[in-house]
């Protein structure tokens, strides 16, 4: 099988080559088997020990993350990742560096920690994670360059030549001009800077705009990526319906806010990229685009995950000519526990990227990656896995037109028989043989 222009239409690039350089937990049984793992300097920011794939089933006996984590690091401020990325576990040192033991904080954000009797557990989502993300030491820029080149690797790895990064920062867009400028960049790269508070909406925007003035060859600059909801594993994607735990989901901007962002950005000729799960997320957006469109406020739409969408939405997305990005991995690792979760008739309302092809909506498929594993051949075989589990597929046809980024031939990938990518061409170069 060939695949011309190989695209993943949602991945964090820095974060591949981050998360990459984090200490890997996967194999944990037990926080015991912590003492077994060699630490190196990457797995380092100053101080900062950073890890990826938590599970507060690791925790020691009758202890909260928090505790367990004091434990085995007294001295060392802990920063690990659970494995859907949307939560993080502390120890003490550095929830004390952080300054998040104050009352005030707790307050705001309580709907986002775990706590019993005012003290933390360690726990932090969505909301909480964002402010402490903002709060670690920063990268150097030679550390991004470097996350920013393996990443590329894994990349090609997957069969990939053509990425949209939901996740880009002003370094990283300069390391990433460098890469161009020395000839290390090998793919075609579309950038969504991520707007963190309304407040600083006019001045992203701005600084967007800056960007986007310099020249590239291979990076476009196309917009600003805005998160909605959290996650459907944290309960934080916001449903029509309560979760089976009687909790409905957040959303981070109003009604209002929406409409604002709408209209400054596409005032700006920016794109927008909505980061929805929820069916509510994703419906909430539609009706504030579709009230301007009728105002002849129109821009460039997209509908990131979309993962649980009603009908009528679906009616919204196609009238309103938006682009939706889907990814069937996510089927793979949420079916283990989406029934604990969320009801039947919610389930029946996910990943329907059968309706969307019927509705005739432009939608890519990718791997929201490090989220999940990226590979062309892992992304077929979790379609299959979908449509055995009793969600709709697409035809053919559809599927190379999902899988495809539009314009010029650049890249040709070859898959073979089992699903391994055998070869990829960007430009003509082999960038990838196995
Ligand atoms: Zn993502």
């Amino acid at each position: 099988m060939q695949i011309n222009n190989c695209f993943d239409s949602h991945l964090h690039w820095q974060g591949i080559g981050s998360f990459k350089s984090r200490l890997s937990l996967s194999s944990l049984k037990s926080a015991h088997d912590l003492k077994k793992l060699t630490m190196s300097d990457c797995h380092y920011r100053e101080s900062w020990l950073l890890g990826h794939g938590w599970l507060d089933s690791f925790c020691l006996e009758g202890m909260s993350p928090r505790d367990t984590l004091d434990t085995l690091f007294p001295h060392t401020p802990v920063y690990f990742t659970t494995p859907d990325i949307h939560s993080v576990r502390l120890n003490s040192l550095a929830i004390k560096r952080l300054g998040i033991d104050s009352s005030s904080w707790k307050l705001n954000y309580k709907n986002y920690v775990d706590s019993k009797e005012n003290k933390l557990l360690g726990a932090f989502h969505d909301l909480a994670k964002d402010f402490i993300d903002q709060k670690l030491p920063a990268y150097t820029d030679s550390q991004v360059k470097q996350h920013l080149l393996e990443a590329q690797k894994v990349i090609h790895q997957a069969g990939v030549t053509h990425i949209r990064d939901l996740t880009c920062s002003e370094q990283q867009f300069r390391m990433a001009c460098e890469l161009e400028k020395s000839n290390q960049l090998s793919m075609v790269v579309d950038l969504f800077f991520k707007l963190n508070h309304f407040d600083h909406l006019s001045s992203h925007i701005q600084t967007v705009k800056k960007m986007s003035s310099v020249p590239t060859q291979n990076l476009n600059i196309k917009g600003v990526k805005v998160f909605i909801d959290g996650a459907l594993g944290s309960g934080g994607a916001l449903l029509s319906e309560k979760y089976l735990n009687g909790h409905q989901g957040f959303t981070l901007f109003s009604q209002d806010e929406l409409k604002e962002i709408f209209i400054q950005c596409y005032a700006n000729n920016l794109e927008l990229a909505f980061h929805v799960i929820g069916d509510q997320a994703c419906d909430n957006v539609c009706s504030v685009a579709l009230e301007l469109q009728k105002k002849g406020v129109t821009g460039t739409l997209h509908l990131e995950h979309v993962q649980i969408l009603s009908t009528e939405t679906i009616r919204k997305i196609a009238q309103l000519g938006a682009t939706c990005h889907m990814q069937p991995q996510h089927w793979c690792s949420d079916k283990k526990w989406l029934s604990e979760k969320i009801s039947p008739q919610l389930i029946s309302k996910s990943f329907r990227w059968a309706d969307l092809d019927k509705a005739k909506i432009p939608f890519y498929f990718g791997s929201d990656a490090p989220v999940e594993d990226m590979s062309v051949g892992h992304l077929l075989f979790c379609l299959k896995q979908a449509e055995k589990d009793g969600i709709a597929n697409i035809s053919k046809s559809s599927l190379s037109r999902a899988l495809s980024y539009p314009g010029n031939l650049r890249g040709s990938t070859f898959i073979s028989q089992d699903g391994r990518v055998e070869k990829v061409l960007f430009d003509n170069n082999i960038v990838y043989q196995s």
